[in-house]
């Protein structure tokens, strides 16, 4: 459903992204570890069109977002096919990144009614099905500063979620969050995965990773030092770096 090729991504000379390939099957969970500064977000960030990569190529649902030209420099589709294509992908960011000045329930219909020429009505009935889901019906016309850390991070996956996407990123859902509320929000995530939720998943959560995702990707300095199922990475490991990494967690 995605496929990633050897994607390269610079910032001011220094090389970010060392020839990144990952591939994601739908219906699957990819979790995507690695130290700080090893280029996680960053990958997230070019596969979701809010950065451009300097070369490589992105497919997403048979669809080409990126390819290289004849001299291996990044070209991207015209303006109306990248449009199209991200569309078939939703972010939740670790901050939450909701509209403050937005109710909950605003949040959430926000873009299915300007992006996607939805009616009220039907953005509304589908939003409160997804805070339903979300055990937030109460909250409906809160505003973002009214809730906690974990139910604000739980309105932005119904945001995401409101507009159907293909595949759901999440860069470190969890960090900006106190241990206790770290744990609704993993459960939320391992229902999406219940429901054959296709998710990209970047976590400091181990136990998380181990228990949830189909296959495990580990980064470091902008590269893949080792990818594979998660009993392949967290119990049978044979590289040097993966382990080190992973001795931190103990
Ligand atoms: P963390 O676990 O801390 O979130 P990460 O793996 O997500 O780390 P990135 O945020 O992708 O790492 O950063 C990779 C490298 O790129 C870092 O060295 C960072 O300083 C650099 N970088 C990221 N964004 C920019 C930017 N907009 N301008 C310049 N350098 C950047
Ligand atoms: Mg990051």
């Amino acid at each position: 459903i995605l496929s990633a090729k050897n994607i390269k991504k610079s910032y001011d000379g220094t090389q970010v992204l060392n020839g990144i390939s990952i591939e994601i099957n739908k219906g699957e969970v990819l979790a995507i570890i690695g130290p700080s500064g090893s280029g996680k977000s960053t990958f997230l960030r070019c596969v979701t069109q809010l950065e451009t990569v300097d070369s490589g190529e992105i497919t997403i649902c048979g669809e080409t977002l990126v390819k290289n030209d004849a001299a291996g420099k990044a070209v991207y589709s015209d303006r109306a096919s990248c449009v199209k294509i991200g569309l078939h992908i939703g972010l939740v960011f670790q901050n939450f990144n909701l509209f403050p000045h937005f109710s909950v329930l605003q949040n959430i219909t926000e873009a299915p009614i300007r992006v996607l020429n939805k009616s009220k009505e039907e953005a509304e009935i589908t939003a409160l099905a997804l805070l339903k889901k979300m055990d937030l019906s109460d909250k409906a016309n809160a505003y973002p500063c009214q809730l906690s850390g974990g139910q604000q991070q739980r309105v932005s996956i119904a945001r995401a979620l409101a507009m159907n996407p293909d595949i759901l990123f999440f860069d470190e859902p969890t960090s900006a969050l106190d241990p206790e509320l770290t744990g609704e929000i993993l459960k939320v995530i391992r229902s999406l995965a219940s429901e054959r939720m296709t998710m990209a998943v970047v976590t400091h959560e181990m136990k998380f990773a181990r228990d949830v995702a189909d296959y495990v990707v580990f980064m470091d300095n902008g590269t893949i030092i080792e990818q594979g199922r998660p009993e392949q990475i967290f119990e049978n490991t044979q590289n040097e770096r993966t382990k080190a990494f992973l001795s931190r967690f103990n």
